[in-house]
């Protein structure tokens, strides 16, 4: 049970997620967070570096779906600029947001990577969803009044991960 809390992959942050090393893992899509993972919680719009990395995937035949559990405003503003899919309120780790991307881009679950900041609800819900996880560092420290919590648990089962040598990166 505690294993569906471990991603397959930890990274700095998604500019270290390069469409080959996907590519060579049979990797066709991407499921991806938004908030502190693409940008800021608080930073309404894409940078140019993160519409840059969704025109190398792109490039590269690699769909990308955005699933937040934040609002439709919040989502909406952010992703139709880039042309992205989108779900709000997607309440993760629920799989049905999951599933519901996975029938939309016509992939296995083989072919597709969740990636996101919080292993509460990306890691989470990305494993029991069947997917590939990559757990990136949180953009900014400060989080939502929800997250708040999310994360002290978070910190708990890191720890213990960390204390198994599962994990091996610092926080
Ligand atoms: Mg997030």
């Amino acid at each position: 049970m505690l294993s569906k809390f471990l991603p397959n992959e930890h990274v700095k942050s998604i500019f270290d997620i390069h469409p080959s090393t996907l590519t060579e893992k049979g990797i066709k899509g991407i499921i991806t967070d938004l908030d502190n993972t693409l940008v800021a919680w608080d930073v309404a719009d894409a940078t140019p570096e993160v519409i840059q990395w969704f025109k190398l995937m792109k490039e590269h035949d690699i769909q990308i779906t955005i699933i937040s559990n934040n609002n439709l405003d919040r989502v909406k503003v952010f992703s139709e600029p880039l042309g992205t899919p989108f779900v709000y309120s997607a309440r993760k780790p629920l799989r049905r947001a999951f599933n519901k991307v996975r029938k939309q881009m016509k992939l296995k679950k083989e072919e597709i990577v969740v990636i996101g900041d919080q292993v509460l609800t990306d890691v989470l819900g990305g494993n029991i969803a069947g997917f590939y996880t990559i757990l990136v560092v949180p953009i900014v420290k400060s989080d939502g009044r929800i997250t708040r919590i999310n994360r002290k648990i978070e910190r708990r089962i890191l720890n213990y991960f960390r204390n198994k040598g599962k994990i091996s990166w610092e926080e």
